[in-house]
């Protein structure tokens, strides 16, 4: 009798395999792209996955950050762009994939997402994580530092793609007008 050596193939298991990459894509960098295109090239399925995170408080809404992600991944094959709270692996687990991505940039990186990594196994429906390191014209850039650059007038052009911003920018003109007239609001007590 010939051994089995490939699983038995279910309906499920004919479907491609699947894999989360998580974060705040707050907002979604070169960097992140990068990641994303290099994962998709080894998974036919891949979910790019916006934490909601109710206890940061972001830049953008999550419905911002999913909306720039879709826009910046509409010519990947392979990708679909999700958000979600609570458990990333009652997640992963709920959408049937099997693997968690994570970018690792620095050593500092490296600490947490290895507790993490360690913790998303241990936990009950644990699920393992596959780590890329970060392309070395992509490992200075995080989001906070995308945004704080941007913040202080800088010029964040090489650091995110277009459409990201573009939308930073009419954000940033939109708070402007805003504070403006909120500081008019407050001359004189009349609505300018
Ligand atoms: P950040 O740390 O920039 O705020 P996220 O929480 O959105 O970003 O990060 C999501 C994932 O992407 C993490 O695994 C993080 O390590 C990875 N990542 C973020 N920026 C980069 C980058 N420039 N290169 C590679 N991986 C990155």
């Amino acid at each position: 009798m010939i051994p089995r050596l490939m699983p038995k193939v279910t309906s499920k298991t004919n479907e491609p395999p699947r894999a989360v990459y998580p974060g705040s894509f707050d907002p979604v960098t070169n960097g992140h792209l990068d990641i994303i295109r290099r994962a998709a090239a080894h998974y036919p399925r891949l979910i790019v996955a916006v934490v909601a995170n109710p206890n940061k408080k972001p830049l953008l809404t999550l419905q911002q950050r999913v909306d720039l992600l879709r826009d910046v991944c509409s010519g990947l094959r392979g990708i679909e762009v999700d958000c979600f709270d609570g458990l990333l692996v009652n997640y992963v687990r709920a959408r049937g994939a099997s693997l968690i991505i994570k970018g690792l940039r620095i050593v500092s990186d490296f600490e947490y997402e290895f507790s993490m990594a360690l913790l998303n196994r241990h936990l009950p429906g644990g699920v393992d994580t596959m780590f890329l390191p970060a392309s070395l014209e992509y490992a200075h850039i995080s989001s906070s530092s995308v945004r704080e650059v941007f913040s202080l007038g800088g010029d964040i052009s090489e650091f995110v793609p277009p459409a990201v911003l573009r939308a930073m920018k009419r954000l940033q003109s939109s708070r402007a007008g805003s504070s403006k007239k909120s500081v008019k609001k407050s001359v004189g007590g009349k609505t300018v």
